[in-house]
């Protein structure tokens, strides 16, 4: 074994995305000695690619001059549709104006209006134009922000790193065990707090818009380990990506003045959302499409057009100009001149690890921040621009409660054994002579997109269930390729397999157990609230060797009393 090979921190970040970077910077600016590991350099995280803006009540439009940031936070948790927890919210609303401007001056280069204000626009579920933006390339901006922040104060990058197991000693969380995705080397990492900070699991679905690596791996990681995972069932479906690629389309059109038109040439969302129409919140929209495209009112049975030629060019170039740029690079059409094929897809995952308001899991020494975690701020349905408000907001709190009692480090030697153990765990799967793993990766995305989708009922998820159990023991029987050491890309897909599967079990399960429509939660079998019995997060633990437990807990409430109250 090589001394290389073994790495010691106070805090140590696995993921470099918006929240993993303003997590790592807040425990540096606390004094820590902070570590961020990466499967991909930073500035390819998931984040980069967040198009349409952040939320915060700076009141800057002449149509949100008053808003305020109970404003905001009652629209994010009617959004919620009141499973938000109360006090999270409460905290991501009163920080939000602190946080933008502070990435202002750190170098954001935000939009801005003829005053030169930051400029903000309607987004979907905002009762006033709140959303600041850096055209439609928000993600891109911000993370270049955080990334030269961090690079310049120093903080110790391990890229390329891919973290394959948390190491728990004595029922806390020690650290980690990561593969050096260029030399196929393990490496060892003792930290007294670990901030899991890897993204959503989107990529248990087809048709969706997330990246390639958002691969559940932490949320997967933190529930073998025993930690809690929260409202996995809530996933939430996008109503506008590109036919055919599913590449997001950000709200931002529609909140630029973007219409949903049926084949026969109607906008619909009048009929579903009469005053909100196309910036109902993302659950509504999407619900919409696919039933204006079930009752034969679609384009080829399978899309709606989201039409922006009366923006203007010129509008387009300036507010919306990656969008032009997709059209044209993915559809061969100019939104200018011809509408955009759209479907609903795959977008975001409001569930993740269980924390706390602080970030704490139930796990000692583990915390969790930004699409991986769930505080919860979005409840059952999340309002678009409140996710990069939430990485910025919660990574500080995150990161600067992650360094309290950070000093003391772990033994050495537990983390030494633990990689002993992962590299004879890894020689066992490059031995595999079974079925191809991108098999069973595509049959649990269809399953997921199928059984778990927008529209659930039970027999479906049943059904649903019973396949994932199968591919879960196809799994076990899973063969290789690839039996190098240098940059094996199979292994990694199929570690990021076994992640996918566990966290798949976890939606079916959750999704199964409410029986209820809440949100993104959409089943035909229940299709109203019942707040009586649930309005209340759902909560899954792993138990060894049998089904995971599930029960749920209360919501935490505050200044808004539950109300019926539509768009
Ligand atoms: C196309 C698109 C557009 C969006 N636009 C907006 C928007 O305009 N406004 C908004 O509010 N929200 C938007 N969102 C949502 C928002 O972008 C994300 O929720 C947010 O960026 C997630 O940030 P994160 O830091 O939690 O995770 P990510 O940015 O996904 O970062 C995860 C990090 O974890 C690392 N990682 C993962 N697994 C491992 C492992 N095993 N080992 C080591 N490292 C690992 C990755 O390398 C990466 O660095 C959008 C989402 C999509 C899909």
């Amino acid at each position: 074994m090589n001394d290389k090979n073994i790495h010691k921190h106070d805090v140590l970040v696995v993921g470099g995305g918006l929240a993993g970077l303003r997590s790592a910077l807040a425990a540096c600016d606390k004094g820590a000695d902070t570590a961020v590991v990466s499967k991909v350099y930073p500035l390819r995280s998931h984040s980069v690619a967040a198009q349409g803006g952040i939320n915060a009540a700076l009141g800057n439009s002449p149509g949100s001059k008053n808003d305020t940031w109970k404003d905001h936070a009652f629209d994010t948790i009617k959004g919620s549709v009141y499973l938000a927890d109360q006090d999270a919210v409460e905290i991501l609303c009163r920080e939000a104006p602190k946080a933008v401007v502070e990435l202002e001056h750190w170098g954001t280069v935000f939009s801005r209006d003829e005053k030169g204000k930051l400029a903000q626009r309607p987004f979907g579920g905002a009762g006033v134009p709140r959303t600041c933006y850096a055209a439609d390339r928000t993600g891109h901006n911000l993370m270049n922000t955080l990334f030269e922040q961090a690079t310049s104060r120093g903080i110790k990058f391990y890229n390329e790193y891919f973290v394959t197991s948390l190491v728990v000693d004595q029922d806390r969380c020690c650290g980690c065990i990561a593969i050096d995705i260029i030399t196929g080397d393990l490496h060892a990492f003792a930290s007294n707090s670990l901030i899991m900070a890897t993204g959503g699991h989107g990529k248990i679905y087809n048709r969706s818009t997330n990246s390639l690596i958002n691969t559940a791996d932490g949320q997967a990681m933190a529930y073998r380990c025993g930690a809690a995972l929260k409202d996995m069932e809530f996933v939430q479906f996008h109503p506008t990506t590109l036919y055919g690629s599913n590449i997001l389309i950000t709200e931002g059109a529609r909140g630029e003045g973007a219409y949903l038109i049926n084949s026969e040439g109607e906008r619909f969302m009048s009929k579903y959302a009469p005053k909100a129409k196309e910036l109902a919140p993302r659950d509504i929209v999407a619900r919409s499409i696919v039933k204006e495209i079930e009752a034969g009112r679609g384009f080829e049975d399978q899309y709606v057009h989201l039409d922006l030629r009366h923006l203007g060019a010129e509008k387009i170039n300036e507010r919306l100009p990656g969008i032009r740029q997709i059209a044209r690079d993915f559809a061969d059409l100019d939104p200018a001149e011809d509408p955009i094929p759209v479907q609903p897809g795959q977008h975001y995952s409001m569930g993740g690890i269980d924390v706390d308001i602080d970030g704490k899991t139930d796990l000692a020494g583990l915390y969790g921040v930004g699409e991986c975690a769930c505080v919860s701020v979005h409840g059952a349905n999340r309002l678009g621009g409140n996710s990069l408000l939430e990485t910025l907001v919660y990574g500080k709190i995150v990161g600067e409660n992650a360094c309290k009692g950070a000093k003391k480090i772990s033994n050495i030697n537990v983390v030494k054994d633990a990689m002993d153990r992962e590299r004879v765990k890894l020689k066992g799967f490059l031995s595999g002579e079974g079925e191809d793993f991108a098999t069973l990766m595509l049959e649990l995305r269809k399953t997921m997109f199928d059984k778990f989708g927008i529209f659930r009922d039970e027999d479906n998820m049943q059904e649903g269930l019973s396949n994932l159990y199968d591919l879960k023991d196809r799994f076990e029987h899973i063969g290789i390729k690839d039996k190098g050491k240098i940059f094996n890309q199979s292994l990694l897909r199929i570690l990021e397999l076994g992640y996918m599967l566990d966290v798949a079990e976890t939606v079916a399960v959750s999704a199964i157990k409410r029986k209820e429509s809440r949100g993104s939660h959409y089943r035909t079998d229940f299709p109203d609230h019942n707040d009586d019995q649930f309005l209340k997060h759902t909560i899954i633990k792993k138990e060894e060797g049998k089904s995971p437990s599930i029960y749920f807990s209360p919501v935490k409430f505050g200044l808004f009393p539950v109300k019926e109250d539509g768009y």
